[in-house]
């Protein structure tokens, strides 16, 4: 394949946009947050970030979008900084298999969430990051991290958003509650659920994203913070568990760790490579961003971006 060079992965970039402006099926926007209901499903926007921070992006690709599941991967890699291997006591590495706020799992396997994407999983390690500390911390923890990764100041919560999502937050309570009962919670159920909520309102563009994504591609030049181990062992969990039962596929068409959010976003890694960011907000049956994989998938084939090679 011919090396990749930015003329090239810009006229990629267009083209993608391109195809997916005028894709017919653009899937499901998500409804369970009454606030993502109202976003616009014809938008579409990529954003390729190279380890130095040039970023080439096509479509809206400036246009802010809530991360949600997405700040997960960022408040993992701040857990693991203050908790290091005791976190894998609370939250296992193992791919869920069942949707993203399943509370079958959690009953069989006595409280300790599968992974810490799983929406259990994820509530779990931000009461572990919480532990000691109050919300507005923590949050103020996670937006420095995020603001680093992407050397950019207008990273923000949206609160509509959090809001929003609190009010419809019975599934994650009744998981946290869950988890409490089985001695994995640390905190209030009301106090760690209302700082996940935030986190997950956290809002990005395409090209922000991108940006505060290189930190995980362990290239020479990309941000680092957090060690060259971890980034590896964070793009293992992120193939195998980022994209809950639909993990597989994702793999299987993209060949990159990638982690998808409600939002319609999905952040992937081309290790030693970039850091894309995709979003359009129509998700599939699996709670996936439906155009959003499929240009991952693209963008990967005419790039040879593949970790299979
Ligand atoms: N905030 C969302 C929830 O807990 C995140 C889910 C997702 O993005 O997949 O339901």
């Amino acid at each position: 394949m011919e090396a990749v060079n930015q003329t090239l992965l810009r006229e990629i970039l267009e083209q993608i946009a391109h195809e997916m402006s005028a894709a017919p099926d653009r899937g499901t926007v998500a409804t369970y947050i009454p606030e993502l209901a109202k976003v616009d499903p014809a938008q579409f926007g990529i954003a390729v970030s190279l380890p130095d921070g040039t970023t080439l992006t096509a479509g809206d690709a400036a246009t802010p979008f809530s991360v949600q599941s997405i700040s997960k991967v960022f408040m993992l890699a701040i857990a693991l900084g203050r908790l290091g291997d005791q976190l894998w006591h609370r939250v296992g590495r193992e791919p869920s298999g069942l949707a993203f706020n399943s509370i079958l799992q959690l009953e069989r396997e006595k409280g300790i969430p599968r992974n810490p994407f799983v929406n259990a999983g994820a509530i779990a390690v931000t009461d572990a990051v919480l532990a000691g500390h109050q919300p507005r911390d923590v949050l103020g923890e996670l937006l420095r991290f995020v603001r680093m990764a992407a050397e950019d100041d207008d990273i923000h919560i949206n609160k509509a958003v959090a809001a929003s999502e609190q009010a419809t937050a019975h599934r994650n309570i009744a998981l946290a509650e869950f988890m409490a009962a089985e001695g994995n919670l640390r905190n209030a159920v009301a106090l760690t659920i209302g700082t996940y909520v935030h986190q997950c309102a956290v809002e990005m563009s395409c090209a922000q994203l991108a940006r505060a994504g290189r930190f995980l591609t362990n290239a020479p030049g990309a941000p680092r913070l957090v060690s060259a181990a971890r980034v590896r062992r964070i793009n293992a969990l992120m193939m195998m568990c980022g994209h809950y039962d639909g993990s597989g596929e994702f793999a299987y068409r993209a060949g990159l760790p990638g982690k998808s959010g409600v939002g319609g976003g999905i952040l992937a890694i081309a290790p030693g490579r970039a850091s894309i960011a995709v979003w359009s907000p129509g998700l599939n049956e699996r709670g996936n961003s439906k155009l959003g994989s499929a240009a991952i998938e693209m963008l990967v084939r005419k790039t040879g971006w593949s970790v299979f090679g």
